[in-house]
C-alpha cells in the first residue's frame, strides 16, 4: 500500500467536500479563518514524513495544547494530579460548567476546559504566567525540534477579551480549592498555551513521543512508557469531548482536537498524525479533520483495536 497515494486521494476528497462545518466564532480572531483549507501530516516511527494539502500553514492548536500541558503537569506532581482532576469522559460540551457543582469542583478529565484550567493551575506552580508559558513553549519546541513555533498574540488577546466562560470556570473551581491561583493568572497561562500556532507538520512531529512509548526520536526519554500509554488512553476516551465515543468508533485511534480545527492522532508504534481544517462540527471538532482520519484509518487498517494494526 502506498501511503503517499492514500494521502493524495484524501487531500483531493477534502478539497472537494461541501460540508466543511463552521469556523469557531466565539473567539473573534478565529472567526475570519478561511474554511476552504485542509492539511495533513503523518510521521512514521522510522521518521518518514508524508504530508499533503495545507500541511505547512500555521493554525491555532487550542485544546490540543492540553495534551502537552498534561504531560508537563504529570512530570511536576505525578499521580497527585488525579486528586484534582478525574479521568472519565464528561459526556458534556468542552466548555460546560454543569458537572462541577455536583462533583465538588473536580472536573471530569484534563481535556475539557475545566480540567485543563486545573492543569494550567498546576503548571503555574506559584510563578508568573510568562514563566509557565515559556516552559510550555520550550517543551513543544523540543518535542517538534523546531524553535520557530510561537504564540499568536492576537489570538491570545482575542480570547482574553472574550473568555468569560473560562473565567467563570476558574473562579468556580477556586471556591473548591481545585484551582489555587487567581483566575487571571491561571487563564493567562491557559489562553496563551491555546494560542500556540503550529502547522500539521510541526504538530505531527511534536506528537512523536506518544507514538514512541515516551521516547524522543532524537534520543532520550520524554516520559515513562506507562505515562505515554495513559495519555493515549485519555485521548481516546476524552479527546473529543462529548463526541469521544463517536471518534473512537469511527477512527479507532487516540486523538485530541482543538477549536482551531486541528486534530493530533496517535497510532502507537506506527504513526503520529496531524490533520487540520478550520470548520467544526456541532461538538466543536474539525469536520473534515475527523473525516480524513476516518478515511486514513480505514484505508491503512490502523486501529488500536486491530491485532495487526495495518501494514502501512
Ligand atoms: N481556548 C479554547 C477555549 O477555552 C479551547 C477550546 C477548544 O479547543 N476546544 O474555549
Amino acid at each position: 500500500m502506498d501511503l503517499s497515494q492514500i494521502v493524495e486521494e484524501i487531500v483531493a476528497a477534502m478539497r472537494d467536500a461541501d460540508d466543511r462545518g463552521t469556523v469557531a466564532n466565539y473567539i473573534p480572531e478565529l472567526a475570519g479563518i478561511d474554511p476552504a483549507q485542509f492539511g495533513i501530516a503523518i510521521v512514521m516511527a522510522d521518521g518518514r514524513m508524508i504530508a499533503g494539502g495545507d500541511a505547512d500553514t500555521g493554525f491555532s492548536i487550542q485544546s490540543i495544547s492540553k495534551v502537552f500541558a498534561l504531560t508537563l503537569a504529570l512530570g511536576k506532581v505525578g499521580d497527585q494530579l488525579w486528586e484534582r482532576v478525574g479521568r472519565e469522559p464528561s459526556g458534556n460540551a468542552f466548555n460546560s460548567i454543569v458537572q462541577l457543582e455536583q462533583e465538588k469542583g473536580v472536573p471530569r478529565n484534563p481535556f475539557i476546559n475545566a480540567g485543563a484550567i486545573v492543569v494550567a493551575d498546576v503548571n503555574l506552580g506559584g510563578h508568573q504566567p510568562r514563566v509557565a508559558i515559556g516552559e510550555m513553549l520550550r517543551f513543544i519546541r523540543y518535542l517538534a525540534e523546531d524553535d520557530g513555533i510561537a504564540i499568536n498574540e492576537a489570538v491570545a488577546a482575542s480570547e482574553t477579551a472574550t473568555g468569560f466562560r473560562n473565567i467563570a470556570l476558574a473562579n468556580y473551581m477556586r471556591a473548591f480549592g481545585t484551582v489555587r491561583h487567581a483566575a487571571d493568572l491561571v487563564l493567562g497561562t491557559y489562553i496563551h498555551q491555546c494560542a500556540i500556532e503550529m502547522s500539521c507538520r510541526q504538530l505531527a512531529l511534536a506528537g512523536r513521543y506518544l507514538m514512541l512509548d515516551g521516547m524522543h526520536p532524537a534520543g532520550g526519554r520524554v516520559i515513562p512508557p506507562a505515562r505515554a500509554r495513559r495519555i493515549n488512553a485519555l485521548m481516546l476516551t476524552c479527546g473529543h469531548y462529548d463526541a469521544s465515543g463517536d471518534f473512537a468508533f469511527r477512527v479507532g485511534i487516540p486523538g485530541k482536537s482543538g477549536v482551531g480545527g486541528g486534530i493530533l492522532a496517535i497510532v502507537p508504534g506506527r504513526a503520529s498524525i496531524a490533520a487540520w481544517s478550520p470548520g467544526l462540527n456541532a461538538n466543536g471538532n474539525s469536520q473534515l479533520g475527523t473525516r480524513a482520519l476516518e478515511e486514513l484509518a480505514r484505508r491503512t487498517g490502523w486501529s488500536v483495536f486491530s491485532p495487526t494494526e495495518g501494514d502501512a
